[in-house]
């Protein structure tokens, strides 16, 4: 089943106590795509670039399979900047700075050949943004959408409206009680989920990830980890690897929801090990795998 993905694609600056990148391929949509490409072969991305995004970036897209016919390079641009300092704990960081570039002024366009894709993930980018690519399809089966407090706090009213056609949000704990007013998850989980999607799951870094839905609610771990170098990304490979293994279920069941948060919270244990997309846009199906059977191990008891 093919994938359609918006979101950023990045340069990234990326400071946390072991180390920095400079300049780092990144964003949103880069990070979801290398996750689910362990998972389909039909990954398609609209977003657009500037002239400083160059070929063996579009390679290492490629070299995953990732169709890249809808995203737009603007030759008189530059592709979106993002900065981030990570503190000693590597739970919070702080965004030093954000360049939109040329998202800006981007007017999304769905390739017609685009126009029938069931999954549609929307990556963390304007909410405006989001929505203009989902008014482009014509029959989603499954809308996925990530967000981070830089839109919660700048276009809380247009992030309001595009969940209101999702079927599932993936937000970190920070997040869902910036967007719901309230410190506590479990009421955070229900104000965010009477905004419109039924599913909601909220990521809690090095605590794992919360889902939330009509039968109630699931807790995954993080996969303890000796070296954490560099969680960037993290969010959005989780979401990759989710999407991923929903995407290749014949019905979506509550249990496949579960598996999917496994699969998920198993592809982002890989993205902090490496700086950037290093990790990820290296693996094999039998590592991840492997590791999705050490989550299943993680809180299972011989009765
Ligand atoms: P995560 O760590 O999963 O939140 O994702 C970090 C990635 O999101 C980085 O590669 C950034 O380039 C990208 N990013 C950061 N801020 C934004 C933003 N405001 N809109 C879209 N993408 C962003």
């Amino acid at each position: 089943m093919s994938i359609l993905i918006v979101g950023s694609l990045a340069f990234d600056d990326i400071e946390t106590p072991f180390g920095s990148s400079l300049n780092t391929l990144g964003g949103s949509s880069t990070y979801i795509a290398l996750s689910a490409s362990y998972f389909t072969d039909k990954i398609q991305i609209v977003g657009v670039v500037g002239s400083d995004f160059e070929k063996v970036h579009f390679e290492l897209l490629h070299s995953r399979q990732i169709d890249t016919r809808g995203v737009q390079k603007i030759e008189d641009g530059k592709t979106f900047r993002w900065s981030g300092r990570y503190h000693y704990d590597m739970n919070t960081r702080d965004t030093l700075d954000t360049r939109l570039n040329v998202f800006a002024d981007f007017d999304p366009v769905v390739p017609a050949e685009y126009r029938n894709a069931e999954y549609i993930c929307l990556g963390n980018i304007d909410p405006e943004l989001q929505l203009k690519v989902l008014g482009q399809i014509s029959k989603p089966k499954l809308v996925i959408l990530d967000t981070m407090n830089f839109w919660i706090e700048s276009k809380q009213e247009e992030l309001k409206k595009t969940l209101q056609h999702v079927n599932i949000f993936i937000l970190n704990d920070s997040e869902a009680r910036l967007l719901s007013g309230d410190p506590n998850l479990v009421k955070s989980a229900r104000i965010i989920r009477e905004m419109g999607p039924k599913t909601l799951i909220i990521k809690k870094g090095e605590h794992g990830a919360l889902l939330f839905n009509d039968n109630g609610i699931f807790a995954a771990p993080a996969f303890p980890l000796e070296s954490i170098y560099d969680p960037t990304g993290a969010g959005d490979t989780f979401a990759g690897g989710f999407i991923g293994h929903l995407s290749r279920c014949e019905t979506i069941t509550d249990t496949e929801m579960r598996r999917a948060v496994l699969y998920g919270s198993a592809m982002a244990s890989f993205c902090v090990e490496k700086f950037g997309t290093e990790k990820i846009a290296a693996l094999d199906l039998l590592e991840i795998e492997d590791r999705y059977q050490s989550f299943r191990e993680l809180s299972r008891i011989e009765e």
